[in-house]
């Protein structure tokens, strides 16, 4: 236990995710002995998420303007949607460098027990997309790519029903070997990229 500021320090960064009481201290001895300009940068960061960050008008993922990076490039597959999660789920299978469509964000999870249906998540939004034909070219394939756990099986079986009725339209799941239970974040390169390669029609 120190006193004033450092101890301050020490309590807000052990509320992160990931971080225990060992790192927290650590990180805040770190962060004292850094030069100023420095820290100025990282209080502009956290000003700047404070203010309120930006989401893709089409995908949802977190975006520096009106579009995300993926979304506005026009080399991307516009016929193939791979829908996930949550926005961090976005860069772990980019880096499998298995998919060169677009994305869709849902927001979460379908979790009854936790007041999170179908109206929580961006689904509407997903159907329209596909509807509305993004860019004028049709979608003729949605990877669904939630969690391998209990809300990430439920909401694919939910999305496969929302999806069975549009024409031309084939939607696969990542193939198993994921391990169950995960966050898909977590699963490495190797293991995403083959059941991204792997993935099957339901
Ligand atoms: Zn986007």
């Amino acid at each position: 236990m120190y006193e004033g500021p450092v101890q301050d320090l020490i309590d807000e960064l052990g509320k992160l995710p990931g971080v225990g009481p060992k790192s927290a201290q650590r990180i805040a001895f770190h962060l004292l002995g850094v030069e100023p300009p420095e820290l100025d940068r990282l209080q502009a960061v956290l000003q700047k998420i404070r203010e309120g960050v930006r989401f893709c008008a089409q995908c949802g993922t977190v975006a520096d303007g009106d579009l995300c990076r993926i979304c506005a490039d026009p080399r991307r597959d516009r016929s193939m949607i791979c829908v996930v999660e949550e926005p961090k789920d976005v860069p772990a299978i980019e880096r499998t460098r298995e998919f060169r469509g677009r994305y869709h964000v849902l927001g979460g999870a379908l979790d009854p027990l936790s007041g999170v249906g179908p109206e929580q998540l961006r689904i509407r939004e997903l159907l329209t997309r596909i509807g509305s034909q993004d860019d004028g070219v049709d979608v003729t394939e949605v990877i669904i790519a939630t969690d391998p756990n209990t809300e990430g099986e439920a909401t694919a079986t939910y999305l496969v029903r929302m999806l069975r009725d549009f024409p031309g339209l084939t939607v696969t799941r990542l193939a198993s070997g994921l391990p169950m239970g995960g966050d898909l974040e977590f699963a490495d390169e190797l293991t995403l990229g083959r059941a991204f390669s792997g993935r099957r029609t339901l």
